[in-house]
């Protein structure tokens, strides 16, 4: 049957409602005619045709676009995407009664090839192949890539090699059904701007057969990289990485230049993926705050202590709070890599510690958090309004949950600068700065 596609929703999808059922069709643009088919069985809809295609549609640089679960914007052109971006931001503003302008999103001038962290799942196709990838969306079956648009080339080929040499040396990858096999995922940092790579291998079991063999053709065909890591995650689980971790080769972890800091990451911790946007994302949160020498910054929500380390020259003394224990670690070594002796590491859940600081009457003049996807929490949000700081400043991987926060925060402070990023360009996430004022 024949549809013109209206408005897409959050995730770019158009939702059409046929015989009181809702079928959620991707890969469309607004306006567009189509010709479309259900399939009633799989309760799923599918394109036949295109009758009218956008302006703004663009062939994908990927094969398997319509397949992998990634990347939700391939096939409109970047501008394109860049506006939807920022018209989803602006109406959730809007929605939420937020009297106030919203900025342009803030996208990349070369916006492929800009993570430094892959992550893949091995695995079998139906042939009994071994194969490496993504998990199509919303199921378990891996699809296979060799190239991704938006990976690093040179982890993309180390990802490949290591698929090679497993059926070349017999590896078995993991088996999730059977619970059998070895090798579970392949996970790549890199520092692009110091040209260190880690590379850390996933396996169910420590007993790893032809473990030095398999270090040594690995290393040899790959000298970028600079440390290998096995990984053992015995568990039957989603998560990618086990506790237990054997360093095979390097130093165990890589170091990487960020606004002119150097930062430690180890295989675990959170480090942002995008590292061209991040100086743009950190730079302009830390400039939106106007901070001063008299000011006491915390920063909430801090991993590795990126935003504390990259602001603590332009204040007194920077506050940091982080969950994971391993990431705090980090950040101890990084202020002492960057010689900054103003900043102090707490590893405690954030609205535990801030409430503490509430009650002993800390000072502080700008909170800084960025917490994840699901947001703060309220009880985080009113013991900010308890410090009192002059200035907040959101910065969050989700402005859905944004919008929510900013609730508790909108009688007593005034948004006064909202700025989205393009962290993820092609996909369908968008990062959003917000700077709040004390009325
Ligand atoms: N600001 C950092 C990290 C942001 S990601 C950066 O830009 O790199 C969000 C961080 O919040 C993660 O490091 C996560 O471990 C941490 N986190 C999650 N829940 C938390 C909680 N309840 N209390 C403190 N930190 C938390």
């Amino acid at each position: 049957m024949k549809i013109v596609v209206g408005k897409l929703n959050d995730n770019f999808q158009y939702v059409v409602n046929l015989n009181n059922k809702t079928y959620n069709l991707s890969n469309v643009v607004e306006g567009e005619t189509l010709e479309v088919s259900v399939n009633k069985e799989k309760r799923s809809i599918k394109i036949d045709k295109i009758i009218n295609a956008s302006k703004e549609r663009i062939k994908p640089v990927c094969s398997i676009y319509e397949r992998c679960g990634g990347c939700k914007l391939l096939h409109v052109n970047y501008d394109y995407q860049l506006k939807l971006k920022t018209e989803m931001v602006k109406r959730l503003f809007i929605e939420n009664n937020y009297k106030c302008h919203v900025n342009d999103v803030i996208g990349m001038k070369e916006p492929y090839e800009y993570r430094n962290k892959n992550q893949v799942v091995f695995g079998y196709d139906e042939k009994r192949r071994i194969v490496s990838g993504f998990y199509e969306e919303f199921s378990h079956r891996i699809v296979n890539f060799t190239n991704c648009a938006v990976q690093d080339k040179i982890a993309d080929k180390i990802v490949n090699f290591i698929k090679e040499l497993m059926f070349k040396m017999h590896i078995m990858p993991y088996d999730e059904d059977k619970q059998k096999g070895l090798i579970r995922h392949v996970m790549v940092k890199r520092s692009k701007v110091l040209n260190e790579t880690m590379v850390v291998i996933v396996t169910s079991t420590e007993v790893f057969p032809g473990r030095n063999n398999f270090l040594k053709a690995l290393l040899s065909s790959n000298k970028e990289i600079t440390t290998v890591i096995q990984n053992i995650n015995s568990k039957k689980t989603t998560q990618v990485l086990g506790d237990k971790e054997i360093v095979l080769f390097g130093k165990g972890y890589i170091n990487d230049i960020l606004c002119d800091k150097k930062f430690k990451i180890s295989s675990k911790s959170f480090y942002q993926i995008n590292p061209i946007q991040t100086k743009v994302l950190y730079e302009t949160a830390i400039n939106a705050a106007k901070l001063t020498k008299e000011d006491v910054l915390l920063d909430a929500y801090s991993g590795v202590g990126t935003i504390g380390i990259i602001a603590s020259s332009k204040v007194k003394k920077v506050i940091s709070v982080e969950l994971e224990k391993q990431a705090v670690q980090d950040a101890i070594i990084n202020a002492k890599l960057n010689d900054i002796k103003n900043i102090h590491f707490y590893n405690d859940d954030a609205t535990r510690f801030i409430i503490n600081l509430a009650n002993k009457k800390e000072r502080v003049d700008c909170v800084v958090l960025d917490p994840p996807r699901k947001g703060s929490t309220e009880q985080f949000l009113k013991a900010v309004l308890k410090l009192k700081p002059n200035k907040i400043i959101y910065i969050s991987c989700d402005p859905h949950t944004q919008v929510v926060d900013l609730k508790h925060l909108v009688n007593d402070y005034k948004i006064t600068f909202v700025q989205p990023v393009d962290m993820f360009p092609h996909s369908g996430h968008v990062e959003n700065i917000v700077c709040l004022e004390r009325k």
